[in-house]
């Protein structure tokens, strides 16, 4: 089957991926085993050695099930090649180990478990780590005093899904001999890919919306093969590999990416239009609303705005709270990117860690409540929180 890029992406995500079963299957199965057996050692020996392409060890990533997997990924981001994990953390730390060791500047809001190895793991291992707000990205180049450092970011951010400028954060890093690494989690690779705007490296929590369902937890990074490979080194011995079970559960899952994407994106919408409309709300983050300030940026680097959408209730902290918990179709749950809708307030759950004055310095009032819209029917979803703004804010 071709997997050219002449094909749309609903095409591709369908029918890129290997067909190695002998009987037949048009996926390929789970090969729940550890081990390859081989008929002579010298066979063993060439897959050891590396002038034969083979399976041996699944820790090592050698799995077909694995494979296809990673062959799928690759193709989303338009990366040459790709490596599974068993979390996203697990990409994501693996990545900063083996591409950051000489200096990492961060850009803008970070995922809480990234922040928190990067202060409590890369620090004290003497990596040298820096945190910069967007609007402090003028100190960028200052903070890359030699060729090899790292500059780290996602966008859209959580929780205020703001946008940096990919392709000006990719020039402004390679001009200083750094490479630029993107977590694309939130915006998926069917709305946004980093790698076309310039960026050298792509990790994903797969928990999120590569695996949809709430199902399973993964993690994925996309890059050149010389840029994979380098990590490759260190999920093999870190042994964050994915499992074969949870690779092929992933694998069915990204089939359908382009089509819930894109219902994600219309619902999302949908939402914060009629949130935009409601008395008690003070304000919405939604990269797809004209009144965004980062809109027209995200409309030039973005295919779609995502699922993510966040309100500031008119009230305080409490009144945020009474919403969340007077919302019956929205689950009150951390994670996002499932089919069903769910609801979380910032300051109570990603964000608990930081003080208050750094959730103010961040944009992140006590009021907000961050809403990972899912794939119900969206007039459903807007009266639900129609019915919990009413309850708790009139
Ligand atoms: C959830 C998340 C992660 C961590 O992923 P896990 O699969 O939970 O390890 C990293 N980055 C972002 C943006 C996330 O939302």
């Amino acid at each position: 089957m071709s997997d050219s890029d002449a094909l749309k992406p609903a095409t591709r995500a369908i029918h890129s991926q290997y067909h190695q079963d002998a009987y037949g299957s048009p996926y390929t199965p789970v090969y729940n085993t550890t081990t390859f057996r081989f008929d002579a050692t010298a066979d063993l020996l060439d897959v050891v050695e590396g002038r034969v392409r083979g399976n041996l060890y699944t820790r090592w990533g050698t799995n077909p099930t694995i494979t296809e997997l990673e062959h799928a990924l690759a193709g989303m981001e338009g990366a040459e090649s790709a490596l599974a994990f068993g979390s996203g953390m697990a990409a994501i730390s693996a990545t900063l180990l083996a591409h950051g060791r000489k200096g990492i500047v961060c850009v803008g809001d970070l995922y809480g478990g990234t922040q928190e190895f990067l202060v409590r793991q890369c620090q004290p291992l003497g990596i040298p780590v820096r945190f910069l707000l967007q609007a402090e990205l003028e100190q960028l180049e200052s903070c890359l005093p030699e060729p090899g450092c790292l500059v780290y970011c996602e966008t859209p951010a959580n929780p205020t899904l703001s946008i940096l400028d990919l392709r000006d954060l990719a020039a402004r890093a390679h001009r200083m001999g750094a490479l630029l690494a993107v977590d694309n989690t939130f915006a998926s690779p069917v709305n946004q890919r980093p790698l076309s705007l310039g960026a050298d490296l792509v990790v994903h929590s797969a928990t999120k919306y590569l695996g949809g369902h709430s199902d399973l937890t993964a993690g994925a990074l996309m890059a050149s093969q010389q840029a994979v490979n380098a990590v490759a080194e260190w999920r093999k011995n870190l042994g964050q590999i994915i499992a074969p079970e949870t690779a092929a559960l992933l694998s069915r899952s990204l089939r359908t990416l382009p089509l819930r994407i894109r219902q994600h994106n219309s619902n999302a919408l949908a939402v914060a239009r009629a949130m935009a409309q409601n008395p008690h709300v003070r304000q919405v983050h939604y990269p797809g609303l004209e009144s965004f300030p980062g809109h027209s940026l995200a409309s030039r680097q973005m295919d779609g705005f995502g699922g993510m959408v966040s309100i500031e209730v008119n009230g305080d902290g409490p009144t945020a709270a009474a919403v969340a918990d007077n919302l019956q179709l929205f689950l009150l749950a951390t994670s996002l990117g499932g089919l069903e809708s769910l609801v979380t307030q910032p300051c109570t759950t990603s964000h608990h860690g930081l003080s208050a004055e750094e959730r103010q310095r961040r944009g992140i009032s006590d009021s907000m409540l961050r809403l990972s819209v899912g794939l119900e029917d969206p007039q459903d979803l807007i009266a639900d929180l129609e019915q919990a703004l009413a309850k708790a804010c009139g």
